[in-house]
């Protein structure tokens, strides 16, 4: 393809992302194949001779529309929101131009240096303590600042391995023998509601979890978590971690985070705090009473990719001293030269998270954050957190629906009573909600997730598509009373 042909095609691409943007208004959000539809439609090699590009754009219609998952559908409610916006788009259209691999200043200063810029404006934007800022007010660099992750979960990865080399550095310094030997006593503290990536970044690390039961609202607990240290101490092994979750994936419950910091502080464990989802709602000043605790935790995370309109992928982490993160993960080579002088605007972020090389993802962010600005931002957030309570408003009022917890963000986590069951009784709620759920989805309007709770079915939409109105909740209302209404009406038949 040469540069004539890349004009003409980049035009029509634009042109043919627009369209699909217009569609998802009110896109069925689910495809329909069946597992290896994929492979009986394409060739089982690649091709030999160059093949025409409109050949590919028809076969990307035919074939690969048909087994896309709309998650910028109005009305898909699955999981966690994956926002997207033409900013964003272009930011990442942008970045392909450069194609950089920014590991280190001299690899691209343009890259590393607006990365520390945009962090700074994104900390300040969540109102993080000024510990987390590369820049403080004053204008003096400080120890910490942020750094763009591809995920919540390498954010993970790296918050464990800097808590293990603080760890280390203790022992060492207390002349414990063999310290570097420790790693198999050494625990990571989790809630029974963290997310999945904690347990599978101490795996990678290679260090002892400990899921320590949450409360009735699903909270991790300052008691808990004690009890938890406490008796492993007496065990002879060695915590280390803790991670405290701000919007947990189940119920977007937010831990006890002043009490995990007093444990954190007392026991001398790295105080890791999941914002992955719920993060993005500190832009608003409202919210930041719940993240009390925050400013007194060692690395922060959120996924801008999530509910801040950024497109995938766009974590966002910050630490509050780099020190034991960068000695953990930077190796020397001399094809690698160490930049000198200033450290704040030089970084070399290869030294911040697993992989060396590394997208010019702070583009993206910058194109996003100036376009919408703070209110933008702020405005998006209220948008979708007012429609979740709006929706939790109308469950409640039909008098079949309880919620299991209260929605704070835009997540509304509910399901039928069993009161409002014929046979009133757990399981047959059971059996209910799980019905329901399974005939909102293959009636295919709509798409959320049902899920089990302490062995209780419920279902949870997420509320927070960068291109949904209020009409698509609307819709998700009525999906919902419609399928009640048909799972009751056969449970009084006894099916
Ligand atoms: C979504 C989510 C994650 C995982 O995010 P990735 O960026 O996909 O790794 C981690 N923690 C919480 C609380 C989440 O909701």
């Amino acid at each position: 393809m040469d540069v004539s042909e890349f004009r003409r095609r980049g035009k029509e691409a634009v042109d043919a992302i627009a369209d699909y943007y217009e569609s998802m208004a009110d896109a069925a959000p689910l495809p329909t194949v069946e597992p290896g539809y994929l492979y009986k439609l394409v060739p089982r090699e690649a091709p030999e001779e160059p093949e025409p590009f409109d050949d590919i754009i028809k076969d990307m219609e035919t074939k690969i529309m048909p087994g896309v998952t709309h998650w910028q559908s109005g009305n898909f409610f699955g999981w966690y929101p994956c926002n997207s916006s033409f900013p964003g788009i272009l930011g990442e259209m942008y970045s392909a131009m450069f194609n950089v691999v920014g590991f280190s200043w001299l690899s691209c200063p343009a890259a590393t240096e607006l990365e520390t810029v945009v962090m700074d404006w994104l900390g300040r934007l969540l109102g993080l303590d000024s510990r987390f800022l590369s820049i403080k007010e004053d204008g003096t660099e400080g120890r910490g600042g942020g750094v763009i992750q591809g995920s919540a979960s390498e954010a993970h990865v790296v918050a464990i391995i800097a808590a293990r080399e603080m760890a280390l550095a203790r022992l060492r310094a207390q002349g414990v023998r063999d310290a570097d030997q420790m790693g198999a006593k050494m625990v990571a503290y989790f809630s029974d509601q963290t997310h999945s990536s904690g347990e599978k970044a101490a795996a990678i690390v290679g260090c002892k979890t400990r899921a320590v039961a949450s409360d009735s609202a699903f909270r991790l607990t300052k008691e808990a978590l004690a009890a938890a240290v406490e008796e492993d101490r007496r065990a002879g092994l060695i915590p280390f971690f803790v991670c405290g979750t701000f919007g947990t994936t189940n119920t977007a419950a937010i831990d006890d985070l002043p009490g995990i910091a007093d444990v954190a502080g007392a026991e001398q464990l790295w105080f890791h705090v999941d914002a992955a989802y719920a993060g993005a709602a500190l832009a608003c000043p409202e919210f930041r009473p719940l993240a009390r605790g925050v400013e007194r935790a060692d690395s922060f995370n959120f996924n801008a990719h999530k509910w801040m309109l950024t497109n995938f992928d766009c974590s966002a982490m910050w630490v509050a001293d780099s020190t034991h993160m960068v000695n953990a993960l930077s190796i020397h080579r001399e094809y690698l030269p160490r930049t000198k002088g200033s450290t704040t605007f030089t970084k070399d972020y290869r030294d911040w998270q697993v992989p060396l090389g590394r997208r010019f993802r702070a583009l993206k962010l910058w194109f996003v954050l100036r376009t919408y600005g703070a209110a933008g931002i702020r405005a998006h957030i209220r948008r979708h957190v007012e429609w979740a309570k709006w929706l939790e408003a109308q469950l409640l009022a039909d008098g079949r629906f309880e919620m299991v917890t209260p929605v704070v963000f835009g997540l509304a986590v509910f399901r039928i009573r069993p009161a409002a069951l014929p046979a009133p009784t757990e399981d047959a709620a059971n059996r209910a909600n799980a019905e329901l759920a399974r005939r909102i989805n293959a009636d295919r309007r709509v798409f959320l997730l049902g899920t089990k709770l302490r062995g209780m079915d419920v279902l949870r939409p997420a509320i927070g598509s960068s291109h949904g109105t209020k009409a698509n909740v609307e819709l998700l209302l009525a999906v919902i009373l419609e399928f009640a209404s048909a799972v009751v009406a056969d449970c009084a038949r006894g099916e």
